[in-house]
């Protein structure tokens, strides 16, 4: 199976198994790739694509109002459309930069993730930071902004 085609099937094939905090640390200023499939998935809640959807150049990114995602409450502490978060919200923390896969260091649950599921997730994230780069293009065409 593609990557296009898995990114499109189960979005929970990508969540990190990992002993979260629930900090919302991530969820604080983000700057959380899109992919298509996530906006899809998020439109057909019925919110509105401009609610949630930030173009950054050539980016398309999470939108925040102040200092959090437009997704998540601060008072529960928790995210508003959780089971139909993006992709790069369940990958995080893990990362690709430059060739490697890491852990980012910032969240404090960093160090509990066994190295059979970072080994699992790896060729995903790198293809999801490649595949967010077609986002952009993909929202012209499919949304006309
Ligand atoms: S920063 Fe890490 S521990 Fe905090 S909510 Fe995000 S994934 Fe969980
Ligand atoms: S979509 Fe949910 S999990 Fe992702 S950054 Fe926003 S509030 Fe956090």
């Amino acid at each position: 199976m593609d990557y296009w085609t898995l990114f499109s099937c189960d979005p929970s094939f990508f969540e990190v198994k990992m002993q979260c905090k629930r900090c919302g640390r991530c969820c604080t200023e983000t700057e959380m790739e899109l992919l298509p499939v996530d906006i899809e998935r998020i439109v057909k809640l019925g919110i509105d694509i401009r609610k949630f959807v930030r173009i950054d150049d050539e980016y398309v990114r999470l939108r925040c109002a102040g200092k959090y995602c437009v997704f998540y409450d601060p008072e529960k502490k928790m995210c508003k459309i959780y089971e139909h978060r993006p992709i790069g919200c369940r990958l995080y923390p893990l990362q690709y930069s430059e060739g490697e896969i890491y852990v980012d260091p910032d969240c404090p649950a960093h160090d509990t993730i066994p190295r059979s599921e970072i080994e699992r997730l790896a060729p995903y994230v790198k293809a999801f930071v490649e595949f967010s780069r077609m986002t952009r293009l993909w929202l012209r065409i499919r949304y006309g902004i």
